[in-house]
């Protein structure tokens, strides 16, 4: 099976985390401090406090800003659910913002959702593509609210040549393993703003300082949610590739990019030349005739040993949240959920694997594309 993605691990990646596991120290350490120097300067944020998964970044960025129970964030519905349950983890309702064609939040349409209890805009840069962050900023600058970018999909994307990690108040990164760089499991938070840092050093580590000695003290609660030292060896010796893994990637998106232009059952997502997309996901969108078959689609795609996969279910639809936030319906979301496609896009592949799955993918389209559903 050739993946929609993966993890790319090397030689020099074993000897990184082996020259840990020999050594004396294996929980954060200097490492990890390196690790975080090293992503804090490749974004240009000045604090970059990493977590053992981005989910607890997270639930992290979320408790040090000022936003408690009962209060609201304006975030999207097309996102792995972590990004909305760490909000409501703390009491915190996640209100669900439609979304453009593109997958990411449609910045038009987050002024009418704000209230008094709004506190924060959450944006996720899909697949790796940036969201509008600087209108974004500017609805919140206007109305007082902090920007979270959930940037799990987006570790190396940038707009006009300024990295995703410098634009909102935090952004999070995670470093799962076939995120665009890995530590196995593992997250980011970085920020320009010290007291949001400090905050979260002390909630990744039992909110302990230490004082002189054998005296500590707890000042805030916090949790264990640190990072390994062989984690932040392998991270480290990833992010030294980050460059020729996002060239690969690059290079297959193109190459689909080309020979998908226009095709008629199915369309792609534009990239504007000024920005870099991670392209941590290659997705494509079905036309409305083909919804009806995408399931046999997507099995037959499987059964050629193509792994595909489908981001995202809109997170409204998912039981819990209809249980505890009632139905909902955003029009784009639902015809996203429906239109989209993930195909092998990673930098374990070579450009053949590349032809090899627009070949099948095109020959099966075109098998079902027939039927043709109404709609
Ligand atoms: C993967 C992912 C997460 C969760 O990351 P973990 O490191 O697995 O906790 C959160 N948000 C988005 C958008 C993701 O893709």
């Amino acid at each position: 099976m050739l993946p929609y993605s993966t993890q790319f691990i090397e030689e020099d990646d074993i000897a990184a985390v082996v020259d840990i596991l020999r050594s004396s120290h294996l929980t954060q350490g200097l490492k990890v401090q390196e690790f975080e120097e090293a992503i804090a300067h490749y974004v240009g944020a000045k604090y970059c406090i990493t977590f053992n998964s981005a989910t607890s970044a997270l639930l992290g960025a979320y408790s040090v800003c000022p936003i408690g129970e009962d209060d609201e964030i304006i975030t999207t519905p097309i996102s792995f659910v972590a990004t909305s349950n760490m909000a409501i983890a703390l009491g915190v309702k996640p209100v669900f913002c439609d979304i453009k064609m593109d997958g990411n939040i449609d910045e038009t349409l987050i002024e009418a959702l704000i209230t008094p209890r709004t506190k924060a805009i959450v944006s996720v840069d899909f697949a790796g593509k940036p969201v509008t962050i600087n209108a974004i900023k500017a609805i919140a600058k206007k109305h007082n609210l902090i920007t979270i970018d959930d940037a799990s999909h987006a570790l190396g994307s940038d707009i006009n040549q300024q990295k995703i990690g410098s634009f909102a108040d935090m952004t999070i990164f995670s470093f799962h393993a076939i995120k665009p760089i890995t530590t196995g499991e593992g997250g980011a938070v970085v920020t320009d703003n010290e007291e949001y840092a400090k905050n979260l050093r002390l909630f990744r580590s039992h909110g302990i300082i230490k004082k002189q000695l054998w005296n500590s003290d707890m000042v805030s609660l916090g949790h264990n949610f640190r990072m390994t030292e062989f984690a932040a060896a392998l991270g480290l010796s990833q992010l030294h590739k980050i460059d020729r893994f996002i060239n690969v990637r690059e290079t297959i998106a193109r190459y689909y990019d080309e020979l998908f232009e226009n095709h008629k059952l199915f369309s792609t997502i534009h990239i504007d030349a000024r920005e870099q997309s991670a392209r941590h996901l290659y997705p494509i969108l079905l036309n409305p005739e083909l919804h009806c078959v995408k399931e046999e689609i997507f099995s037959e795609l499987q059964q050629k040993s193509i792994g595909v996969q489908v981001h995202y279910k809109p997170i409204y639809q998912n039981s819990f949240y209809q249980k505890r936030f009632g139905q909902q319906r955003l029009q784009t979301a639902e015809l996203f959920y429906k239109s989209e496609l993930s195909i092998p896009c990673h930098q374990k592949m070579s450009i053949e694997d590349a032809k090899h799955v627009a070949d099948t993918l095109l020959a099966v389209i075109e098998k079902y594309a027939y039927r043709g559903c109404s709609f």
